[in-house]
Protein backbone atom coordinates (compact mmCIF):
# COMPACT_ATOMS: atom_id res chain seq x y z
CA UNK A 1 0.00 0.00 0.00
CA UNK A 2 1.25 3.50 -0.78
CA UNK A 3 1.49 5.55 1.73
CA UNK A 4 -0.63 8.72 1.01
CA UNK A 5 0.87 12.00 1.81
CA UNK A 6 -0.72 14.12 4.73
CA UNK A 7 -2.13 17.40 3.79
CA UNK A 8 -0.60 20.48 5.19
CA UNK A 9 -2.82 23.06 7.01
CA UNK A 10 -1.36 26.24 6.37
CA UNK A 11 -2.51 29.16 8.45
CA UNK A 12 -2.17 32.92 7.91
CA UNK A 13 -1.13 34.62 11.28
CA UNK A 14 1.47 37.44 12.93
CA UNK A 15 4.19 35.71 13.91
CA UNK A 16 6.10 39.15 15.60
CA UNK A 17 6.65 37.65 19.08
CA UNK A 18 8.04 34.06 17.64
CA UNK A 19 10.61 36.79 16.21
CA UNK A 20 9.81 34.41 12.04
CA UNK A 21 8.15 34.89 9.10
CA UNK A 22 6.95 31.50 9.24
CA UNK A 23 6.84 28.04 11.10
CA UNK A 24 6.23 24.36 10.76
CA UNK A 25 5.06 22.25 13.78
CA UNK A 26 5.95 18.70 12.30
CA UNK A 27 3.81 16.11 14.18
CA UNK A 28 0.43 18.52 13.20
CA UNK A 29 1.39 19.40 9.65
CA UNK A 30 0.90 23.00 10.79
CA UNK A 31 2.21 25.98 8.69
CA UNK A 32 2.01 29.32 10.00
CA UNK A 33 2.79 32.50 7.68
CA UNK A 34 2.77 35.77 8.49
CA UNK A 35 -0.06 37.38 6.44
CA UNK A 36 2.39 41.07 5.87
CA UNK A 37 4.81 39.57 3.86
CA UNK A 38 4.94 40.27 0.01
CA UNK A 39 3.49 37.99 -2.00
CA UNK A 40 7.39 36.57 -3.16
CA UNK A 41 7.75 36.21 0.26
CA UNK A 42 5.16 34.82 1.17
CA UNK A 43 5.83 31.74 -1.37
CA UNK A 44 9.15 31.23 -0.18
CA UNK A 45 8.10 30.65 3.68
CA UNK A 46 5.72 28.33 2.65
CA UNK A 47 8.19 26.27 0.61
CA UNK A 48 10.88 26.45 3.23
CA UNK A 49 8.28 25.03 5.79
CA UNK A 50 6.92 22.54 4.12
CA UNK A 51 10.61 21.21 3.09
CA UNK A 52 10.64 21.20 6.98
CA UNK A 53 7.71 18.97 7.06
CA UNK A 54 8.47 16.14 4.44
CA UNK A 55 12.28 16.19 5.73
CA UNK A 56 11.99 16.87 9.38
CA UNK A 57 15.98 15.68 9.72
CA UNK A 58 17.18 18.01 6.98
CA UNK A 59 19.55 20.82 8.30
CA UNK A 60 18.38 24.74 8.64
CA UNK A 61 20.91 25.36 6.07
CA UNK A 62 19.72 23.01 3.64
CA UNK A 63 15.96 23.75 4.10
CA UNK A 64 16.89 27.31 3.41
CA UNK A 65 18.37 26.42 -0.03
CA UNK A 66 15.62 24.44 -1.08
CA UNK A 67 12.64 27.17 0.07
CA UNK A 68 14.32 29.35 -1.71
CA UNK A 69 15.27 27.14 -5.06
CA UNK A 70 11.98 26.01 -4.84
CA UNK A 71 10.19 29.73 -4.89
CA UNK A 72 12.55 30.89 -6.92
CA UNK A 73 11.73 28.25 -9.98
CA UNK A 74 8.21 28.48 -9.26
CA UNK A 75 8.20 32.78 -9.36
CA UNK A 76 9.60 32.88 -12.39
CA UNK A 77 6.87 30.02 -14.04
CA UNK A 78 4.88 32.78 -12.89
CA UNK A 79 3.28 30.81 -10.50
CA UNK A 80 1.15 33.31 -8.20
CA UNK A 81 -1.46 32.56 -5.38
CA UNK A 82 -5.05 33.04 -6.61
CA UNK A 83 -7.44 33.70 -3.92
CA UNK A 84 -10.76 32.98 -4.07
CA UNK A 85 -14.42 34.75 -3.53
CA UNK A 86 -15.58 31.40 -0.63
CA UNK A 87 -19.01 31.94 -2.06
CA UNK A 88 -18.23 31.52 -5.78
CA UNK A 89 -17.79 28.24 -6.91
CA UNK A 90 -14.01 27.38 -7.85
CA UNK A 91 -13.01 28.31 -11.28
CA UNK A 92 -12.91 24.90 -13.18
CA UNK A 93 -8.18 24.70 -14.28
CA UNK A 94 -7.65 22.21 -17.31
ZN1 LIG B 1 13.56 26.87 8.86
Amino acid sequence: MTKRRKKSKVVYVKLGRQRAWGQATIGEGLIEIDPRLGAKRQLEVLCHEQVHLTFPEMSEAQVDRAGKDLAAVLWDQNYRRVLLNPNSNPPKIS
